[in-house]
């Protein structure tokens, strides 16, 4: 069993030494202090300085620096998770996001033409790679656009007099929890629908569940599982017969962009996670943009701003008949839309084609090589971008995942879906180079070979991060975010 090693630096309370500091703004004077004063109020000041460690400028930024390299990244390690899409960040997008910066989102459209003629024809692009015939770039995340979305159904439905009756939306049972969470913060009854053993809708099952109180189908194609829905022209002829709309939630684009349109499948509405597909940076709690797109019978129902170009001019318009109103403040994460926009512009389709094709491509060569490394497929068939397999029988996936930390490898997705027992959902992007999908498939065999030989290795990994196996919900509910000192102060 390896040794475990101390990769612990002292923490920036610990470098503390008084008078130790960085460079010093000017003292405000005492008039200031006293204006400060008459607006918060005598009670309001400081009576000692914070409690605040005194150490240099280089100190600080020593720490800060050793803290960020302990963040495994896209930027530093491969990070193959399933479902999301964990796509390479061009850095030529953070220069095109910069030239917007000092916009301000209420300034007079005339004095703003150049974003928003680019919003526009971002507006324009996404519809046409959906097959869509309006978009709005509002929402905030994928889970904000499909809010936006079933509230543009059930506006639909009410419209049609039919809101009453229609109550229910269905929802596979492989899918991705915002989707049941989103039906029924939009008001609806959640009902399931089982996967067949091929990994697909269950055709017969999902036809059942249809009825007059359907309002909505929610899918993603490829689903869940990296499986492309064979029968979806059906699935759509069917859900539309009985008059419900078909949503498309389009986190898994990245496997079939310039290719297939979720338009072209019959779906009436599509979200996109721009940070999934279209390279905007991912997580951290940084902003997403979930833009929506629908056909044309949902037009009006569209929330507002949209951006909308007359004789060459370009503004913003609220002019939406039904609009279900504003998913939040001005026209969405304007800086992610400007890194989408490069990012389309500077593939074009034949780009993104390749993107798809290699998406694919590396998605297949993983699980076959983890098939020979003697893990198993759960839908042991041509995968899409993404593919679940789970390890065999008595190695628990968590223990897999962790043992990866050593390697400098991010985990694949562990224990989702949930229809798969042991679920490792693993989804390398296209931007993977062929020796980084072999290093993680040769640190997966790696890691089955060592827990052969050592049963104990396993449970104890991972061995040389800073901290080992923690309370993950613990972590997650009541972290510890400060310092604490000694004595209670
Ligand atoms: C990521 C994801 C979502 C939710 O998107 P967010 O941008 O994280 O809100 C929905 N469905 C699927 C399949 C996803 O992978």
């Amino acid at each position: 069993m390896p040794e475990p090693r101390d990769v612990s630096f002292p923490l920036i309370f610990e470098r503390s030494r008084p008078g130790r500091r960085g460079p010093r703004p000017p003292a405000p004077g005492a008039d200031a202090a006293g204006e400060l004063a008459g607006w918060l109020g005598e009670d309001q000041l400081r009576r000692r300085p914070p409690r605040l460690p005194e150490v240099s400028e280089l100190d600080l930024v020593r720490h800060f620096t050793q803290l960020a390299h302990r963040q495994v990244s896209i930027d530093g390690n491969v990070y193959p998770l399933g479902s999301c899409t964990m796509k390479y960040n061009p850095k030529v997008h953070e220069e095109a996001a910069r030239l917007f910066q000092d916009l301000h989102p209420n300034q007079a459209p005339e004095t703003a033409q150049g974003i928003l003629q680019l919003l526009y024809e971002l507006q324009r692009d996404l519809a046409a790679l959906t097959g869509m015939d309006a978009v709005t770039l509002q929402p905030a995340a994928g889970a904000h656009g499909e809010l936006a979305g079933i509230l543009m159904i059930r506006a639909y439905h009410e419209a049609r007099g039919e809101g009453e009756q229609r109550r229910v939306v269905l929802v596979p049972d492989g899918a991705h929890g915002t989707n049941p969470a989103t039906a029924s913060m939009s008001g609806y009854t959640v009902v399931e629908v089982p996967s067949g053993r091929d990994g697909e809708v269950d055709l017969d099952a999902f036809t059942r569940a249809l009825g007059p109180e359907v309002a909505a189908v929610m899918l993603t194609n490829p689903n869940t599982v990296g499986v492309f829905e064979t029968r979806i022209l059906e699935i759509s002829r069917r859900a539309h017969e009985a008059g419900a709309q078909l949503y498309y939630d389009g986190a898994n684009l990245n496997a079939i962009v310039g290719r297939v349109r979720p338009g072209d499948m019959g779906f009436d509405v599509v979200h996109l996670n721009l940070h999934k597909t279209f390279t905007t940076p991912h997580g951290g709690g940084g902003p997403g943009t979930g833009p929506v797109g629908v056909k044309a019978h949902l037009r009006d129902f569209l929330p507002v701003p949209l951006v909308v170009e007359h004789d060459g001019v370009y503004r913003l318009s609220e002019d939406v008949a039904s609009s279900i109103g504003r998913m939040r403040s001005g026209v969405g994460n304007v800086g992610n839309l400007v890194r989408a926009y490069a990012y389309i512009r500077t593939l074009g389709l034949e780009g993104l084609r390749r993107v798809s094709a290699l998406a694919v491509l590396n998605a297949n060569y993983l699980r076959v090589r983890m098939k020979e490394a003697g893990y198993d497929i759960a839908f042991d068939r041509t995968n899409m971008h993404e593919f679940v397999a789970r390890p065999p029988e008595g190695v628990r996936t968590l223990d897999i995942a962790k043992a990866l930390l050593d390697y400098g490898m991010h985990p694949m997705t562990v224990y989702f879906p949930l229809i798969v027992r042991e679920a490792m959902m693993v989804e390398p992007t296209e931007t993977e180079s062929l020796e980084t999908l072999d290093a993680y498939a040769d640190a997966l065999t790696e890691i089955l070979a060592r827990a052969a030989a050592d049963p104990e290795y396993l449970a104890g990994a991972p061995y040389h991060t800073p901290v080992r196996r923690l309370d993950e919900v613990r972590a997650a509910r009541q972290p510890v975010l400060r310092h604490r000192f000694d004595d209670a102060d």
